[in-house]
């Protein structure tokens, strides 16, 4: 019989071809799916609190029938459905808002259940509670006299239907499920057997029972995966690189006497665990983290000159033209006068130049390459490319890292990101690689004075960027567009820099930049901003990642609102880079709550890993810091703000159980050998799962 895991939900008692879409739509397609659909909160229906004993301010599940209804139009032009709901002791009532399809379902006498929060608003009353209409049926006693699950679902899939399907697929499946770890191992880890745990998140006799159900599927979810970053770990070590690295010698002294400015401690450790790294016969693999500003750069630029220093190439990739542009200006500065040669690889550059700098790397004349994607064409072929580096890895997709890769043998790899993430994300995004961590600023930087201003109060923001330049700094104004649309009444880059030029700072030089001028024109501008000729830079998020011109000190964005907190800290970054008092002004009339929270944690917060915590739980991790990649797992249970704990267990379990079995071909385990593909055995393969 095929597994459950392949079988269509359609198969499930209940389920015909509507359903089958209904039920796609909350990402149910098999039998196993249903299984692991699980219910957002139970209720106790074996007693409902009477309704003259609610207290307003408290939420409850009460039971009655519809005694009356009305709807109307509310003066903000709502509809509005009112229900009064009564039992043998008094009467509720309940709003909906918006919903007419409900007046047809709430007939005269119909036996409702509602969830919600009781208010005192004249009346008693719970706006736009939950609900679930009572039919008599022979399966009542799924949705009655007992702890009863409420799954997540749409207005077309009633919450009594879908629990219905999901009920009997669970009395009738879950016995089937195979358990993946042998009954030792499952005790060892306290863990219950998989199908009760199913069985109990779903039909629990006490709701007490479901954390430790819970935690089961958790578990299973993160062991997997810290199984495959820890097979991906071995992989890597078990390559040998074909090149040797000379980590003292002449550059790197050189380099160093030359710095304008002593490293920080954190910068020291790690260029000391990089440079251990080079030194080891199997590949670096490492992400150096750090908040933005701490100076990862320089840190770089230690690693690439080891490659040099010992006759071979180094290769940094980065996620914008701009940025290219910048590190390879900041390489040039710092490693011509040693000798040097450090080239820039971007789309759109001249044949004849293009074809030159191609000769240059495949002949080894140039050491260093700086480039965007540009560099995984297959026409740049190199001499001897034993490091790459990638700036700005979450604006990577995992693919582009591969293939970045594979244009080394075996190269040791440095992934850079300015994105402070949490710990537990760090753990599962990140956890095939070793981190060096830079958390503390170069001296003497002060934290930006962040404002939050309304639209209305812009010539104030205004007033801020002609100070700064009064003092001899500059400035950034960001805009969420480059052209105005008629769909979307947005302030943009192009209009708005010819306001501001003509208008608004008719004695300052104004700049603009944004990712749909010419390569020439975007690397004028920026030269002409980074020597300080354009005095206010009006830009779009191009500028987001990266860029580094101490002497800017002003950031103004405007429609704040429309940024991720990733993108607005990201944006605050470019300034407070020297040890001038720096100032971000965020201009923005908000709507949302969310769009307010956000506004508020960066005008209080500066510390990236802070902010990196309540963006995790703003926008869940899947979308966090925009480290959404392909190829990532998905975790669909877990949650990484509060499932720390387990995470920790599950790690330590998956790293004991490689160890004493590192090909997993102790009986009992098939299961989980075979979901990891544990076929491969040998460099080639390990060289393959690196990928
Ligand atoms: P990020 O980590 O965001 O990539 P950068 O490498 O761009 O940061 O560095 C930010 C700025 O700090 C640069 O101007 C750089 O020259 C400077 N910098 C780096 N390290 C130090 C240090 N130890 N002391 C003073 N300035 C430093
Ligand atoms: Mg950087």
């Amino acid at each position: 019989m095929q597994p459950l895991s392949q079988r269509s939900a359609q198969y499930l008692k209940g389920v015909g071809p509507r359903r089958v879409r209904l039920l796609e739509r909350l990402g149910i397609r098999t039998v196993t799916d249903a299984l692991y659909y699980l219910p957002r909160r139970y209720e106790d229906r074996s007693r409902f609190v009477p309704i003259r004993d609610v207290r307003p301010g408290q939420s409850y599940t009460l039971r009655g029938s519809v005694r009356s209804s009305k709807s109307w139009r509310s003066q903000r032009g709502r509809w509005v459905l009112e229900v009064a709901l009564g039992d043998e002791t008094g009467v509720i009532h309940a709003l909906w808002f918006n919903q007419p399809y409900l007046r047809h379902r709430f007939a005269a006498g119909a036996e409702l259940i509602i969830y919600g929060r009781v208010e005192r608003f004249r009346k008693l009353q719970v706006v736009s509670p939950e609900y679930e209409l009572v039919e008599s049926s022979a399966d009542a006693s799924i949705h009655m006299g007992r702890i009863v699950p409420v799954y997540p679902t749409t207005h077309e899939l009633p919450q009594r239907a879908l629990r219905t399907i999901l009920t009997r697929a669970v009395d009738q499946h879950a016995a089937a499920l195979q358990d993946p770890y042998p009954t030792e191992a499952r005790q060892q880890w306290h863990l219950p057997p998989l199908a009760d745990a199913i069985r109990l998140l779903h039909r629990p006799e006490d709701v007490a029972a479901t954390p430790d159900a819970r935690r089961r599927l958790v578990f299973d979810e993160l062991l997997l995966l810290q199984l495959r970053l820890a097979l991906k770990r071995r992989a890597t070590r078990q390559l040998t690189k074909p090149v040797r690295y000379q980590v003292e010698g002449p550059l790197l002294a050189r380099f160093r006497e030359r710095l304008p400015f002593a490293l920080t401690a954190g910068q020291e450790q790690a260029i000391r665990e990089m440079m251990a790294d080079l030194q080891q016969p199997q590949p670096m693999n490492r992400l150096l983290h750090g908040e933005v500003g701490s100076g990862k750069t320089i840190v770089a630029a230690h690693a690439l000159l080891a490659a040099v220093q010992s006759g071979h190439q180094g290769a940094i990739m980065v996620p914008t033209e701009i940025l290219a542009e910048q590190h390879a200006a900041t390489l040039r500065y710092w490693l011509a006068p040693l000798g040097v040669t450090t080239a820039l690889l971007v789309a759109g550059q001249r044949p004849a130049e293009r074809r030159a700098l191609l000769t240059g790397i495949k002949a080894g004349a140039v050491q260093l390459v700086v480039g965007t994607q540009a560099l995984l064409t297959q026409a740049v072929v190199w001499k001897q490319l034993s490091l790459v580096i990638i700036d700005e890895q979450h604006k990577f997709g995992v693919m582009q890292r591969a293939a970045l890769r594979r244009k080394g043998f075996c190269p040791d790899v440095l992934v850079m990101t300015a994105t402070p993430i949490p710990r537990t994300l760090a753990m599962t995004l990140y956890g095939d690689l070793d981190i060096s961590t830079l958390r503390e600023l170069p001296p003497g930087r002060r934290t930006p004075a962040t404002v939050w201003l309304p639209d209305a109060q812009r010539e104030q923001a205004y007033e801020l960027v002609r100070q700064a330049v009064a003092d001899g700094h500059q400035a950034y104004v960001v805009y969420p567009v480059i052209e105005t649309s008629a769909t979307r009444a947005l302030r943009a880059a192009t209009q708005m820099y010819e306001q501001l030029r003509e208008e608004i700072f008719p004695g300052l030089t104004v700049g603009l930049l944004h990712g749909r001028l010419r390569p020439e024109e975007k690397d004028e501008v920026m030269r002409e901003f980074v020597e300080g000729r354009v005095q206010v830079l009006v830009s779009t998020v191009v500028i987001e990642v990266g860029i580094d011109v101490p002497n800017a000190t002003v950031m103004l964005i405007e429609h704040a609102e429309r940024f991720g907190l990733a993108q607005l800290h990201q944006l605050r970054g470019r300034i407070a880079r020297s040890r001038a008092a720096s100032r971000c002004i965020l201009l923005a009339d908000v709507t949302t709550e969310e769009a307010q929270e956000r506004l508020t944690a960066l005008v209080e917060l500066s510390d990236g890993f802070a902010l990196a915590e309540i963006d995790l739980r703003l926008r869940g991790p899947g979308e966090l810091f925009g480290v959404r990649q392909h190829g990532e797992p998905q975790l669909k249970i877990t949650n990484l703000l509060t499932d720390e704990a387990i995470l920790v267990e599950a790690k330590a379990a998956a790293e004991a159980l490689l160890r004493e079995d590192p090909g997993l071909r102790r009986p009992g385990w098939t299961l989980l050998r075979s979901e990891l593909g544990l076929k491969l055995a040998g460099p080639q393969a390990a060289l393959a799962s690196v990928g």
